[in-house]
């Protein structure tokens, strides 16, 4: 086999990242002018470990990603310390907050919460390139780009999943994977 006509065959990171086709987009933090409300409802509608932060959602361009766990807690802590912190409050990822407007609350700040490297792959890497950096690098998820963009979101969990159903394929199948 040319090792080119091999490539074409092999699972790639498209394949197994989420959201699938028919699933609901994935859910993304904005780096500014989401409110405390807005991210508690996402914190209570979803169940997933973490949130890519963007840019926006037009430019779908990544800039970090944030545990819900650390969510929780530091809008938690503001809620009860931070001076006059409340639901309207917006959050901020980025770097400088922009002056608010008069009477609006006082923002929250939450770059430090951020990890500003998260791993990434493009939809066209080789799911075992991919198996094999997230044993290397013992990663619990890893996003996926396509030209800058974020794509979709691998866990370690869906990756063992894939493996399972490779196991069970009918051989005719596996010819074709
Ligand atoms: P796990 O895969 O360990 O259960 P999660 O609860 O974070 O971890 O994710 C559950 C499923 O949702 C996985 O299939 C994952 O790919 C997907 N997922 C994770 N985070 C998000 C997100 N922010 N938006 C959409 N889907 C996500």
């Amino acid at each position: 086999l040319e090792p080119k006509e091999e490539f074409s065959h092999k699972t790639l990171a498209m394949d197994v990242m989420r959201p699938r086709r028919s699933d609901p987009p994935l859910s993304v933090i904005t780096q500014d002018g989401m409110s405390v409300e807005e991210v508690e409802s996402l914190i209570a509608e979803t169940s997933y470990s973490g949130f890519p932060v963007v840019v926006s959602h037009e430019s779908q361009r990544l800039v970090g990603f944030v545990q819900r766990r650390d969510l929780v807690i530091s809008i938690e802590n503001a809620r009860q310390r931070q001076e006059g912190v409340v639901s309207a409050s917006r959050i901020f990822f980025t770097e400088y907050t922009p002056p608010q407007p008069p009477n609006s609350p006082p923002p929250l700040k939450l770059r430090g919460i951020m990890d500003l490297s998260p791993f990434t792959v493009t939809d066209h890497t080789a799911m075992d390139i991919v198996v094999d950096i997230f044993r290397k690098l013992g990663l619990r998820q890893c996003l996926v780009t396509h030209n800058g963009r974020l794509l979709g979101i691998i866990t370690k969990k869906d990756i063992l999943k894939h493996m399972a159903q490779m196991a069970n394929r009918d051989p005719d199948s596996i010819l074709f994977n």
